[in-house]
């Protein structure tokens, strides 16, 4: 029999405490039914009565298989519970469990709260009896546990017995300043399992020393049986702990997996990768590539020697699987790798060809010219597929550019407000047919980008759904001779993702190469007829 190991995500409480993340009520809605359907345990939608958003989130049921939890403080100082607005506020708030954040370090008591360290202790107690009454499932936050915990153990220990003599289903253990090593992690929570049982007590890390998986890790060693965490471990300064490294890791490492169940099962750990980089979508940054488990390079390989043994058998260099969690094997595409590499890349899209076919040298050779003049097909998947495809002939002419225009101006609009305007005209030939498009963008390359997908003809069906979601650009070699790369990552209908890319003295041009690879790449995929 395996132990039941709990999940709790705070994505869109404390991972909304990041920088430039901005939850809409819309948002949050999508979010909690990502995390519900993954698995998780518990989801935490946010602070009631701290904003609007959040107040308005509980002020409706929603219904999930995860327990739905908000999150507020114990009652203020020198107040009862049925006089604490904000406590009030929490009770009234459509989520089956509370998570009370309560100070447990005496210095905070004294300082940060000014009040006594007993008046806080019957904070502790009324704020978790108040929220029982109410028939909630309450859980406690420890703040600053372990900073708590080594300034005055007795105390902390004290507030946490408090809050689990009274009832609350758990308690946990925060490293909010995140600056605790995993190894006092594990000897602190190793101490407090002698005075709260294991499976009351939860770990909340953050990743100020870049440990907070490692944190929460080292807790479950030492008995806590519920660990919080975000998504791709978004949160205030570096973030709380990474629950999209934390569940393969429970999931496929026999440490763990050998001892622990958890809600995610494994059909949707396999989605896990897709789920990661719709977050990131979301909030319309890019995905980490060397993110463990889920980054687009996370089973990446260059090397030439590497590449070929990963052809024998991929377990050479692989500590997991990567289709395991939705991810996929790459092997580099570069000058430093020799002929295995662009092998095991041609097998991998599905082009067989034998290895002394002279089209595989032939294909090199233009590899390597290309990347002297700035491209880099290591970081262009799509791009480089096409060009094996066109160099082994079975790239269909499906349209032809004819003739494109872009023009950029600035001026006085009728607010006499001064405004820069992009404005593109694209002429192509489908099917014989002159097809004649103008885009209007908020800059040149957008500009392109709308005319050249706005009448493809035939093909539009196929590209409707085609979305440009990064576009990086980087200047080569400097001073006069500068040339630019342009590098575009498109996703389509289904999700899938692929980069293309583009080189080019002119930004605009590199922009297009980059473009028209996107859009061919898509109909080649689609399976369309030229
Ligand atoms: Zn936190």
């Amino acid at each position: 029999m395996k132990e039941r190991l709990y999940l709790f995500d705070t994505t869109l409480r404390d991972g909304a405490q990041m920088n430039g993340v901005d939850f809409t009520l819309q948002d949050k809605a999508v979010v909690a039914a990502m995390l519900d359907d993954l698995g998780l345990d518990y989801v935490e939608g946010g602070y009631p009565g701290a904003n609007p958003t959040d107040t308005e989130f509980f002020a409706q049921e929603r219904p999930m298989k995860a327990t739905l939890t908000a999150f507020g403080m114990t009652r203020r100082p020198g107040r009862s519970a049925s006089n604490d607005p904000g406590l009030v506020g929490l009770l009234d708030a459509k989520a089956k469990a509370i998570c009370f954040v309560a100070k447990t370090w005496d210095y905070h008591v004294r300082v940060a709260l000014e009040t006594s360290l007993e008046e806080n202790l019957a904070s502790i107690r009324d704020s978790v009896r108040a929220a029982k009454a109410k028939g909630r499932e309450v859980l406690v936050d420890c703040e600053h546990f372990f900073d708590g915990y080594k300034a005055n153990r007795d105390y902390a220990l004290q507030c946490a017995k408090a809050a689990y003599d009274e009832g609350a289903r758990w308690v946990v253990l925060c490293d909010t300043n995140g600056g605790t090593m995993p190894h006092e992690v594990e000897a602190i929570v190793a101490d407090v399992t002698k005075t709260i049982p294991g499976d009351h007590l939860g770990i909340h890390a953050h990743n100020d020393t870049e440990q907070a998986v490692a944190n929460s890790l080292a807790a479950v060693r030492a008995g806590a049986r519920q660990i919080q965490g975000t998504l791709n471990g978004i949160g205030e300064r570096c973030g709380n702990a990474n629950l999209v490294s934390i569940i393969p890791t429970l999931k496929l490492k026999n440490e763990f997996a050998g001892r622990f169940d958890i809600g995610v099962s494994e059909g949707k750990l396999g989605g896990l990768t897709k789920l990661s980089r719709k977050l990131d979508e979301m909030l319309n940054r890019a995905s980490d590539r060397h993110a463990p488990y889920v980054g687009a390079s996370a089973f990446t390989t260059k090397a030439g020697i590497h590449a070929s043994a990963i052809l024998k058998d991929p377990a050479t260099y692989e500590h997991v699987k990567p289709d395991v969690i939705g991810n996929r094997r790459q092997l580099l595409v570069s000058d430093q790798g020799g002929k295995s590499n662009i092998l095991a890349e041609l097998d991998r899209i599905g082009l067989k060809v034998d290895k002394n076919d002279p089209r595989v040298a032939r294909l090199l050779d233009e590899i390597k010219e290309r990347e002297a003049q700035g491209f880099a097909y290591e970081a262009a998947d799509a791009s480089f597929e096409l060009l094996a495809r066109r160099m082994l002939g079975t790239v269909p002419d499906f349209f032809d550019v004819v003739q494109f225009d872009v023009n950029v101006e600035q001026r006085n609009n009728a607010l006499g407000k001064r405004v820069t305007v992009s404005l593109a005209v694209v002429k192509v030939i489908v099917d014989g047919k002159e097809l004649i498009s103008a885009g209007e963008g908020n800059g040149p390359v957008n500009a392109l980008d709308v005319a050249l997908r706005k009448d493809l003809g035939k093909y539009q069906k196929y590209i409707d759904g085609l979305e440009l979601v990064d576009y990086r650009v980087r200047i080569l070699n400097g001073g006069s001779e500068a040339v630019t790369r342009v590098l575009i990552e498109s996703e389509d209908e289904h999700g899938d993702r692929w980069t293309t890319i583009g080189v080019s003295p002119n930004i605009i041009d590199a922009s297009f190469q980059a473009m028209m690879d996107s859009i061919v790449y898509k109909l080649v995929k689609a399976g369309a007829i030229a």
